[in-house]
């Protein structure tokens, strides 16, 4: 591993710690313990959901439960394994009862995100669903008109191909969803293999 690469895994540890005892928003009183995200720290691809569950939150894992069984079959499927890419939520800690995040949890939570994105300098951010989506693109347009197009955005210092994707508890609902999902997955090797418009020193690898 260079030193570079090292350097940056050994400061996610170091924020996962920290962001373990955080109680910047109410969450941290319901939640049984912070998901911070899981997976390769030098991924090319990073997934960011919604959420944690009831099961994630158990296990402080995230996408263990029925949503991410689908998301690791369906990747499988166009021959990405879950082990390479990094999965994290918008936000790190499970709602009571599973209920959307809040504005302010959106908001109080986002700074954990973007550390994760500066550290892990992932070319491809695929956005679950409409929550990740609107965050990371600042556009209120939803999931259904913006899904399987890529977007050029710059997410803190990093210039990177922000890709919507239906969000797999959506696919797990609804067959029509789910054959839109797996087409907009069936995209990503080719999506990865694209240069991303370099930015200089800052978001060089
Ligand atoms: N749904 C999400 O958005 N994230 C998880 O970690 C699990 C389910």
């Amino acid at each position: 591993m260079s030193a570079n690469r090292e350097a940056r895994r050994d400061e996610l540890v170091e924020v996962f710690r920290e962001a373990r005892t955080c109680v910047k928003c109410p969450l941290c009183e319901s939640r049984t313990q912070v998901v911070f995200g899981a997976g390769n720290a030098d991924a090319d691809l990073m997934f960011v959901g919604e959420a944690p569950g009831a099961e994630e939150d158990l296990q402080g894992l995230p996408f263990v439960g029925r949503s991410g069984n689908l998301l690791t079959t369906m990747l499988a499927e166009v021959g990405i394994r879950r082990e390479d890419v990094f999965i994290a939520n918008t936000i790190k800690c499970r709602p009571p009862g599973n209920r959307n995040p809040t504005p302010l949890e959106i908001e109080t939570c986002k700074p954990w995100l973007f550390e994760q994105i500066r550290l892990i300098r992932p070319r491809v951010v695929a956005t679950l669903g409409n929550f990740s989506t609107k965050l990371l693109s600042g556009d209120p347009t939803g999931i259904t008109k913006v899904h399987g197009r890529p977007q050029l955005k710059r997410l803190g210092s990093r210039d990177v191909n922000l890709f919507p994707l239906f969000h797999p508890a959506a696919a797990l609902r609804a067959t029509g969803t789910k054959q839109l999902l797996a087409a907009d997955l069936a995209a990503l090797p080719e999506l990865l293999s694209k240069e991303v418009p370099d930015t200089g020193p800052e978001a060089s690898r």
